[in-house]
């Protein structure tokens, strides 16, 4: 019998992508023994509906930026290409018809955004498709009493104090995020002019 592909997927804003998210799923990826990693940029969040956001195909090409050197790492379009709002149960479900029964999903989030998931209606069929791997972030709890009977496991990571909120407004304010993201992100967002819009 051939094992079964183990795939994290690691959605998010990606507004940028920083180095936060790459830690976060070369963590994972190690210590869950993932075959690959694929960064799925959100099309609009459903829950940033009203925040304005970076064009989707700035925050797919940063991605593709950020982790192009990782022979584990890869990106997809599907939430990007998908008209609507973002949901992540329909990413999964996308995921899970393009890479069929063979594989398995592994979704991974950080603590903020696990914490949201778990207040969320209709779970269930969240957890069928994908186990999910709840990170460490500074500043947020990770522990939750609620946790469904084993499709969530808790993983510490190196803490990175670093969010795509304070990079964009460090951008806006003329400061430096050397070294907070990779430096081909740095140079993709002088080249785009990216969050230097005072009203943005
Ligand atoms: P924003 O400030 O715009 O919300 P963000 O830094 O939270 O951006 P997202 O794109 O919202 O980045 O996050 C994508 C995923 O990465 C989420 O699951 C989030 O919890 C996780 N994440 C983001 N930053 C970190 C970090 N520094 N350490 C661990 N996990 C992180
Ligand atoms: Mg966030």
């Amino acid at each position: 019998m051939t094992q079964k592909r183990r795939l994290g997927i690691m959605g998010g804003t990606f507004d940028p992508i920083h180095h936060g998210h790459l830690v976060a799923a070369s963590e994972v990826a190690h210590f869950f023994s993932l075959d690959e990693v694929v960064f799925v940029p959100t099309g609009i969040s459903s829950h940033k509906p009203d925040q304005k956001i970076a064009p989707a195909e700035d925050r797919y090409l940063m991605a593709v930026i950020a982790t192009a050197s990782n022979p584990t790492f890869s990106v997809s379009r599907i939430d990007i290409d998908r008209p609507g709002r973002t949901y992540t149960v329909d990413t999964l479900r996308d995921m899970r018809a393009l890479h069929g029964p063979d594989a398995d999903l592994f979704f991974i989030t950080g603590a903020d955004a696990l914490a949201k998931m778990l207040t969320w209606h209709d779970t269930d069929e969240l957890f069928e498709l994908s186990q999910f791997i709840g990170v460490t972030r500074p500043g947020h709890q990770l522990a939750d009493p609620g946790l469904p009977n084993g499709r969530v496991s808790l993983m510490e990571v190196p803490a990175l104090s670093i969010s795509s909120t304070e990079c964009r407004d460090r951008v806006r304010a003329g400061e430096p995020i050397w070294y907070l993201v990779p430096d081909g992100i740095v140079q993709y967002i002088n080249k785009r002019g990216l969050y230097r819009d005072p009203a943005a």
